[in-house]
């Protein structure tokens, strides 16, 4: 599958095995793919610090915390890409949701993302004068 990074500016190749039984082919397993790529290539201390981490902290918590890194850097990095529409971005973010794990930094970040498109479409449904009350 083709993925378009954010950071590498560009199409990167990313199969995921066990992402896709989890996730199938929604947009949701591309964020997935998306974030383990980010992991794997843009977090220079991931690869190289995972055995000296697993000494002393637990390797699950370290995950979490670069996942969650990853997801806002990828979260930044759409919003300033051409190459992704803001429905794209709407769709991405609405999908990271599905994933596990988000903490409050990266859930206040989609949120952002997704809130006001909710907001404006809520506002044209009320009449303005109604509002003042
Ligand atoms: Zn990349």
């Amino acid at each position: 599958m083709k993925l378009h990074c954010p950071i590498c500016k560009g199409k990167i190749q990313y199969e995921s095995q066990y992402l896709r039984s989890i996730f199938g082919d929604s947009i949701t397993y591309k964020v997935a793919c998306l974030v383990t790529h980010y992991r794997h290539y843009h977090v220079s201390y991931y690869n190289n610090g995972v055995s000296y981490v697993a000494k002393f902290y637990d390797y699950s918590v370290f995950k979490i915390k670069v996942n969650n890194r990853a997801k806002r850097q990828l979260l930044r990095g759409i919003l300033k890409d051409p190459y992704y529409s803001p429905d794209d971005i709407i769709n991405f973010a609405t999908a990271m949701l599905q994933l596990q794990y988000n903490d409050e930094k990266t859930l206040e970040m989609i949120n952002t993302i997704i809130v006001p498109k909710q907001k404006s479409t809520l506002d044209d449904f009320f009449d303005p004068i109604e509002n003042e009350s």
